[in-house]
């Protein structure tokens, strides 16, 4: 349990209704498993998120940036420390419908900016308007999906180094890559400017209903999970080469490789983050073994083991 003393300090920042104790991290990860958190707090200010991690570094808690938790797996012995929830509270976006330029605050849901261009006539997002994570961490790994990337929409981002001193960067500064930037462990992106073309809101709606309804097609999305598990290999697809393995349907406790799509893990109702670890290990071990193709991890995982 965090120290009173800490809790005490975060109240003094933010309200107590944005602190909560003991937080199940199951009801905050698209994975649905995971331990506990032993403090969530969720700042709405730039501010707020300075005063915050000033605190905690003076003191020496740990702690952990989220988004939408869909790209993350808690390990079953939880997190110490507090995690900083970005998505409920540090969500504005503001849309200039004549330039074309969009401001978003790092916790704004991909799906929420996508919509609201939509509506405003603005295109250029409508690959992202599926991808169920929020700005920040999709600029971070360069989300991308259906031939576009973050990348070829980020103007401008403003960031928050470890040592709290504040930078903003424009896209050719931010080595972005496939599923890659510059933005280190340890950096917070704080905000996001993108930049999108005039269209015709009844296309650019076309367009997004005809990608959801591929990722539908193609996705266990009815089952819990943190979408493709292994990045992308040169050349290959991870999903493919899962599957000529003969891992679809493989199951370790409640964790499985989608019957319908074999880049996904998906909890079959009971997993445990144990059991999706030991699949990833499994699936790691079994590609390479028959393909000599070294998959490399595409989600996150933190925390202790139980
Ligand atoms: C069903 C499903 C489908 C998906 N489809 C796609 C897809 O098509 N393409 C794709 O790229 N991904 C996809 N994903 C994965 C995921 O949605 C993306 O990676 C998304 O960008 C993660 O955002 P998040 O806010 O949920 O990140 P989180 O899981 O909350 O965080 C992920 C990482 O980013 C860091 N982070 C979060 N916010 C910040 C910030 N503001 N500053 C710095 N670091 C930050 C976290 O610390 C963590 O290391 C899918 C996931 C699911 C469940």
């Amino acid at each position: 349990m965090l120290k009173k003393e800490y809790v005490d300090k975060l109240t003094e920042i933010l309200d107590e209704n944005r602190i909560s104790l003991d937080v199940p991290m199951a009801e905050w990860t698209s994975f649905k498993t995971g331990g506990n958190a032993e403090c969530m707090v969720f700042p709405k200010s730039e501010d707020e998120i300075t005063e915050i991690i000033k605190l905690l570094k003076e003191n020496k808690v740990p702690y952990y940036i989220f988004g939408n938790g869909t790209n993350t797996l808690v390990r079953d012995g939880g997190l110490k420390g507090v995690v900083i929830g970005l998505y409920q509270h540090f969500n504005r976006i503001d849309i200039d419908e004549e330039t074309g330029v969009v401001k978003v605050k790092a916790g704004a849901l991909l799906s929420a900016v996508a919509n609201l261009s939509c509506r405003a006539g603005l295109s250029g997002i409508e690959f992202a308007g599926g991808i169920p994570g929020c700005i920040g961490g999709a600029v971070k790994m360069n989300a991308g999906a259906y031939d576009g990337e973050m990348k070829d929409i980020v103007q401008r981002v403003k960031v928050m180094h470890e040592d709290l001193s504040i930078d903003e960067y424009n896209t050719d500064e931010m080595g972005f890559e496939y599923r890659k930037s510059n933005i280190k462990d340890g950096d917070i992106v704080l905000e996001v400017t993108i930049k999108l073309g005039k269209k015709d809101p009844n296309k650019i709606r076309a367009r997004m209903v005809e990608l959801s309804k591929k990722r539908k097609e193609k996705q266990p999305l009815n089952m819990p999970s943190a979408g493709s598990v292994f990045k992308r290999p040169k050349g290959n697809f991870a999903g493919k080469l899962i599957q000529e393995a003969g891992l679809q349907g493989y199951t370790v406790g409640g964790a499985q490789v989608s019957k319908k799509h074999a880049g996904f893990v998906v909890n079959t109702g009971k997993a445990t983050a144990a059991d999706v670890e030991q699949i990833l290990k499994d699936i790691k071990d079994k590609v390479y073994e028959k393909h000599s193709v070294e998959l490399e991890k595409e989600i996150i995982i933190i925390g202790d083991d139980e």
